[in-house]
């Protein structure tokens, strides 16, 4: 009795690992979604996104302050500015979002593959190469997001912990943490967003440093 229980449990078994590997099967690669960076190192990463204006101050303050930054940039707002964009920090490092930065949760897998290929194309044509990272507008996307990524060659879909608005610094629970991703956009305030974040960052200890150094 307890022999015959012991197979048909086996059996179960095996018809439940073929079924499983056939779902597997059909799965369609996806990019890994990441919203902070696991290090024990006094660091956090500034992206900085979009590019509708281009801050002189802010770019003063880079320079001064020699930060390595990321940026998910629009083809529709480069125009003449690429070397502006790739000159900031100590460097740029350029990235992808989205051709017509729109929110792509809920969409299909091509609509979505789409915007994000096209995006990634127009930059690539714009800077000569790209980060090979992707950053959804709004923060908005879905498990296909992470596939049609994957399709446009995309490793990293890049979210953010802490953001940046004028002075105000929002952050998940009031503070600033090692390993944190922080979102700013290329607007007039940048500056004052950059001050601002070097008086927390120094009270706290943290420096800057540059994302693709974790994320190889
Ligand atoms: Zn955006």
């Amino acid at each position: 009795m307890i022999r015959r229980v012991f197979i048909a449990s086996i059996a179960l078994g095996s018809v439940i690992s073929v079924s499983s590997q056939s779902i597997s099967a059909t799965e369609l690669p996806q990019a890994k979604v990441l919203y902070k960076i696991d290090t024990t190192d006094k660091v956090v990463f500034l992206t900085i996104d979009d590019g509708a204006d281009k801050p002189a101050d802010a770019a003063a303050e880079l320079e001064r302050l020699q930060w390595p930054v990321t940026s998910f940039i629009l083809p529709t707002k480069v125009g003449t500015f690429a070397t502006w964009f790739s000159g900031l920090g100590s460097r740029n490092d350029i990235a992808t979002h989205t051709a017509r930065h729109i929110a792509l949760k809920g969409l299909s897998f091509e609509k979505q593959k789409k915007e994000i290929c096209e995006g990634e194309r127009r930059i690539k044509e714009k800077f000569g190469s790209t980060t090979g990272y992707f950053r959804p507008p709004y923060g908005s996307w879905d498990k296909r997001t992470l596939q049609a990524a994957a399709a446009c060659g995309i490793s990293h879909v890049v979210l953010w912990t802490v953001s940046l608005n004028g002075r105000t610094i929002t952050t998940w629970d009031g503070k600033i943490h090692r390993g944190n991703i922080v979102i700013a956009h290329y607007v007039g305030s940048l500056a004052q967003s950059i001050r601002q974040l070097e008086k927390r960052l120094k009270a706290q200890g943290l420096t800057v440093a540059r994302l693709s150094d974790y994320l190889k």
